[in-house]
């Protein structure tokens, strides 16, 4: 399986540095079926290219142990530190058959595993179905191609594939009655459940911060892609909205929960549009044809990266007052400051990481505009000694 970025919550929800794996490992390609067959169950077969001797999916939570039941006879599944293995008693096999009831539960940590929508649709996280796969001793990451089928009458809307990492991580697939609509640039589903001024603040950040991007940073949209929204726990206090792009596969997702969600607050609209902004800048850092955010690299880069992107795109667009980026900016400082400049937390990535671009004395969009152009020359992932070199040679 291959990396992915963590999530990016604009304030409540908690993440840490996306889930890495190693880099050009071998692969071994896998065909993984899915079919929704019963309004909460699914079935998801796997057809191995080459025999192999275990499946392992790296932990998420309690999902597996919960909800998924192995049905290829002789064949169990182990819930380790790490990861979830099945295996047939170290016998090889070239399938394997699990049953996924649908589940309600997520850790804060991790992509949720299942949405609801307000239509009776249901939205699947195809990158937890996806990890690695051993023959012997010998560990191979999966190369996946996935066939998805719906309920009969239902309508299936498929993630963008992974364009930097084919046969890699995949985002969201839909399953339900509604279909995908284009805005812009991008296909978008949007619960709905969603009240006017979320629909609203999304669509019209969106737009207006990838125009912005687009030309400052002179590259068009790599990507296909496709913005989901879904409302989740509206009888929870509060309000957090939690997005999550996926590298090169193309997808930005978020999961809007609280009651406050029915009011129409110029502060929860100024949380939504730094969190769209922050996501969109994402897209940009990765609207390259190699390179990008590797396996070693520190999260506070593309992170701390986006929040500036962000932050220089809401005032540029005029999206934010000069007040209101002043004041997320002191925010910021006063959180990094707490913990000494180090970025080292969750919070430091993205305080500290805002902090360390702020600090450059490097407009944000040259800096990147220069990262984007060394990335993809070397192949090279981001990394603070490319913005040391980019920084001396202004
Ligand atoms: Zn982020």
């Amino acid at each position: 399986m291959h990396r992915f970025l963590g999530f990016c919550a604009a304030f409540l929800m908690l993440s840490v540095a996306p889930l890495l794996h190693a880099e050009e490992r071998p692969e071994l390609a896998v065909a993984v079926d899915l079919r929704h067959v019963a309004q909460d169950l699914w079935r998801v077969d796997y057809r191995f290219a080459q025999a192999v001797t275990a499946v392992k999916l790296p932990s998420i939570g309690e999902f597996r142990n919960k909800e998924w039941k192995v049905l290829t006879p002789g064949m169990d599944m182990k819930s380790r530190a790490d990861f979830d293995v099945i295996a047939s008693k170290g016998k090889p096999f070239k399938t394997a058959s699990v049953q996924i009831r649908t589940f309600d539960g997520w850790s804060p940590k991790e992509y949720v595993s299942f949405n609801r929508f307000g239509d009776g649709g249901t939205s699947v996280y195809l990158g937890h179905l996806q990890g690695d796969v051993e023959q012997g001793g010998k560990t191979l990451s999966m190369h996946t191609d996935f066939k998805l089928s719906g309920l009969a009458q239902e309508n299936v809307i498929a993630p963008p594939t992974n364009r930097l990492h084919p046969g890699g991580v995949r985002g969201y697939a839909y399953f339900g009655p509604a279909q995908a609509v284009l805005a812009g640039a991008a296909k978008v589903l949007i619960d709905p459940r969603t009240p006017q001024w979320l629909r609203e603040t999304i669509l019209d950040v969106g737009a207006k911060t990838s125009a912005y991007y687009e030309k400052a940073y002179q590259r068009q949209l790599k990507d296909e892609l496709l913005i989901m929204v879904s409302i989740g726990n509206v009888e929870s206090s509060g309000f957090s909205i939690k997005g999550g792009t996926i590298m090169g596969a193309g997808q930005v997702s978020y999961r809007v929960e609280g009651k406050q969600v029915l009011i129409d607050h110029p502060k929860l609209r100024e949380y939504v549009s730094k969190n769209v902004a922050h996501e969109m800048a994402h897209i940009w850092q990765l609207a390259v044809s190699r390179g990008a955010i590797g396996d070693a690299q520190d999260p506070w880069i593309h992170e701390g990266g986006a929040e500036a992107m962000a932050l220089d795109a809401l005032a540029q667009t005029g999206l934010f007052s000069e007040e209101s980026v002043q004041a997320y900016r002191a925010k910021q400082a006063a959180t990094c400051e707490k913990l000494g400049g180090a970025v080292d937390t969750y919070d430091g990535i993205y305080a500290c990481g805002l902090m360390r671009f702020d600090k450059l004395g490097v407009g944000i969009v040259p800096l990147w505009r220069s990262m984007m152009a060394a990335t993809e020359a070397s192949g090279a992932a981001y990394s603070q000694q490319m913005i040391d070199t980019i920084v001396s040679a202004k």
